[in-house]
């Protein structure tokens, strides 16, 4: 090896770091041998280096992706049975969770039904398959969203906070029911539909259906104006089957009933 290329190979490291491509960085020795050995063109070893850099470069945006969503962990569509709802077709959530068109729309998904019938492993399953796809997404209990909006409307932060959340193309409000007009001003929970109103997605679960919302926005009012917005553009889903969890577990206390003598049968949820 001459003398400039050892020169040239010890500056490297600080020019690669100094653009920030440390792929590029940790493979540029051995992609240089093997172009040296095999005499690739210029153009050929370049263009090796930068394709991996890119590659990984996605990667590690989608592990910072999923990193960021708080979505609850191993609650992905491939563990969500679809055959427990009827009411849910597979395909077409299927068909949702590659996102497009939908999220362009700021369209909302709401998922009603009853406590145990899988709407928050749903929701953060889309949530999973969305950030996959390129998308990202923030998994939120709506009753510590409130609370947010709320301190940060006490110091005047409201617009910029909900700002910030502009930059999920989904933004999920996990159980809206639980949130009380008690919890002093939840008209910021209006504020944050308004803005997102026709730009960007929300997906809400929750117990109750419209009717039973007036107990969560602070006059009817204001409970129509937000459920307009919600609707405009939205998918509604319904949830109307019986509790996953309890169902798990009846089948779990039948099978041992009526398998005392064999060992524990295989169960594909393990329940919780
Ligand atoms: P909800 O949010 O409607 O109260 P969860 O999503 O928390 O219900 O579901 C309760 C438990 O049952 C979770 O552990 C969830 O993973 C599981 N579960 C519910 N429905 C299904 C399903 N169809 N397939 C697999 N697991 C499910
Ligand atoms: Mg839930």
């Amino acid at each position: 090896m001459s003398g400039t290329v050892t020169a040239e190979a010890a500056r490297l490291p600080v020019l690669l770091t100094q653009l920030r491509l440390p792929t590029i960085a940790r493979l540029w020795p051995a992609i240089a041998e093997t172009a040296d050995r095999e005499s690739w063109p210029a153009a050929r070893t370049l263009a090796a280096l930068l394709e991996h850099e890119i590659a990984e470069r996605a990667q590690r945006r989608i592990a910072r992706h999923l990193l960021e969503a708080r979505l609850p962990p191993g609650k992905t569509l491939d563990r969500f049975d679809f055959n427990a709802v009827a009411s849910l077709s597979r395909a077409r959530f299927m068909a949702l969770a590659e996102g497009d068109a939908w999220l362009a729309q700021g369209t909302n998904i709401l998922l009603f039904g009853p406590p145990g019938v899988g709407k928050s492993h749903l929701a953060a399953g889309l949530g999973h398959a969305l950030i996959d796809a390129g998308y990202r997404v923030l998994f939120l209990r709506t009753t510590d969203l409130v609370q947010q909006l709320q301190t940060a409307r006490q110091e005047l932060k409201l617009a910029t906070v909900i700002e910030k959340l502009d930059r999920y193309h989904m933004l999920i409000l996990d159980d809206l029911s639980y949130v009380q007009k008690s919890q002093a001003e939840t008209s910021v929970l209006f504020e944050l539909i308004s803005a997102r109103y026709e730009r960007r997605s929300m997906l809400i679960t929750a117990n109750q259906p419209f009717g039973a919302w007036n107990a969560i926005f602070p006059d009817p009012a204001m409970t129509v104006a937000a459920i307009d917005r919600l609707v405009h553009h939205a998918i509604i889903l319904e949830m109307n089957t019986d509790s996953y969890r309890r169902r798990s577990a009846e089948t779990r206390a039948a099978a041992r009933q009526l398998t005392p003598q064999t060992e524990e049968p295989q169960l594909t949820h393990s329940g919780d």
